[in-house]
């Protein structure tokens, strides 16, 4: 994308800001404006809490998990996005930009969508509001997600297949924000995850903040105290910012970060940049992104869809460099584990984005203190994924999927896993 021009505004740190074409600009001013005007609006937060309350089914849970805080060593708590409406935390955003657009008077919504999910949510709140969607996909993953493409057309949105590049995710973000700039006048951009030109990246944090200021209060409640440490999976980063940022204030508090290790990191196979990227410029911002050393924007893997992003928000990049939050990395195998682990373990599936987070729990266990608390951010539910974990399963021949070899839950030990 043409870098045109930047502002201090939107900055966190040397991260974010606006490199955009001039003609998207006015689109992002008009953006910034409308959300600085509604932001604090009564009105407009009524609303809001109402569609949240009513429609998606918050407050989410704050479930204490018994027999994994058993495994782990410590009190686990699950932060239980996946019982929201249309099965993730997306809906939480969706809501909140989709109910903006309401108010600016636009009538037509677009979205990128890789794995399908900020797809769906998009399209399901296009309908709630009666809009028209189109929802970019790249044909790679209309191939492989087309279950959630059918589930988009059932809603009343257009599925706009992207042939260009890789044709994934970060080729329908290209498409999109072209589409943009073209019909901005009635147009309003949905934009899926915590990254993105400015106001984005601040926009999504802020809706998605539900997760944190909800866990917070329920913490409180249930122990008396705040929780000793955060787990998160980060793709574009908004779950993580979400359950993180009413947090920040309160420095006993760790936050860590997930992101998907692919393969491993030594294979280069991974959408893991806040562990393995370059500084440089994605879709509007700067931030850590996975690039070749011509600057091209390198191709990712990951067990997981929805983490599988070059890039990172700008607010992360910032929490990694004055170490206020850890970034780790968990290979695909070690989240299949934790997706098997969890299910026997607790009776709920987890989507393979946020079994990230608790593989990276289970990897710490034996290592926290008896009277630490930690919350683990469940962010979607993993009904999606147990045809592709069991093809995978089935392929890493290891597990097979008779009763108990998914791991044993009840005899698991701490150091249980993948060594
Ligand atoms: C999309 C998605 C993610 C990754 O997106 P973030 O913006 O990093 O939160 C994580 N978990 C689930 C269930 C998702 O659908």
């Amino acid at each position: 994308m043409t870098r045109v021009g930047t502002t201090t505004k939107g900055r966190f740190g040397r991260y974010g800001g606006q490199y955009v074409p001039e003609t998207l600009m006015g689109a992002l001013r008009e953006l910034e404006a409308a959300y600085e005007e509604r932001r604090e609006d009564p009105q407009f937060r009524g609303e809001l809490e109402y569609l949240w309350r009513e429609y998606a089914g918050r407050p989410s849970r704050l479930y204490r998990a018994d027999r994994l805080s058993e495994v782990v060593g410590c009190r686990v708590y699950l932060k239980r996005e996946d019982l929201n409406h249309t099965g993730a935390h997306k809906i939480n955003n969706c809501l909140g930009q989709g109910l903006l657009a309401r108010y600016m008077g636009k009538r037509r919504m677009i979205a990128e969508t890789g794995a399908g999910q900020h797809g769906v949510a998009t399209a399901t709140v296009a309908a709630l509001f009666g809009m028209q969607a189109v929802i970019y996909m790249g044909e790679e993953d209309i191939r492989r997600q087309e279950l959630n493409c059918f589930r988009m057309k059932l809603l009343g949105a257009e599925v706009a297949p992207v042939t260009s590049g890789s044709r994934t995710l970060k080729d329908a973000i290209n498409e999109a924000i072209r589409d943009w700039m073209e019909n901005v006048a009635d147009t309003f951009y949905l934009f899926g995850t915590a990254a993105g030109p400015h106001p984005y990246p601040t926009i999504v944090r802020d809706f998605q903040s539900v997760i944190g200021r909800e866990a917070r209060e329920q913490c409180l409640e249930k122990e008396g105290r705040l929780p000793t440490h955060l787990f998160a999976c980060v793709g574009g980063g908004s779950n993580a910012i979400g359950l993180f940022h009413p947090f920040l204030e309160d420095e006993e508090v760790e936050l860590h970060g997930v992101e998907a290790g692919g393969l491993g990191l030594s294979t280069g196979k991974h959408a893991a940049p806040l562990n393995a990227g370059s500084f440089g410029i994605l879709h509007g911002a700067a931030q850590y992104m996975m690039q070749d050393a011509d600057g091209q924007v390198a191709e990712t893997h990951s067990v997981s869809a929805g983490l599988d992003y070059p890039g990172v928000g700008p607010e992360h990049c910032l929490l990694l460099d004055i170490k206020r939050a850890v970034y780790h990395a968990v290979t695909d195998e070690e989240t299949l584990d934790a997706f098997c682990r969890l299910s026997e373990l607790e009776g709920i599936i987890p989507a393979l984005e946020s079994a990230h987070a608790v593989a990276q729990v289970l990897k710490m266990a034996g290592s926290f203190q008896r009277n630490d608390l930690v919350i683990i951010n469940l962010s979607g539910r993993g009904d999606k994924d147990v045809a592709e974990a069991q093809r995978l399963l089935a392929e890493m021949g290891r597990r097979k999927l008779e009763a108990g070899s998914c791991g044993n839950g009840a005899e698991g030990g701490p150091d249980h896993g993948n060594a």
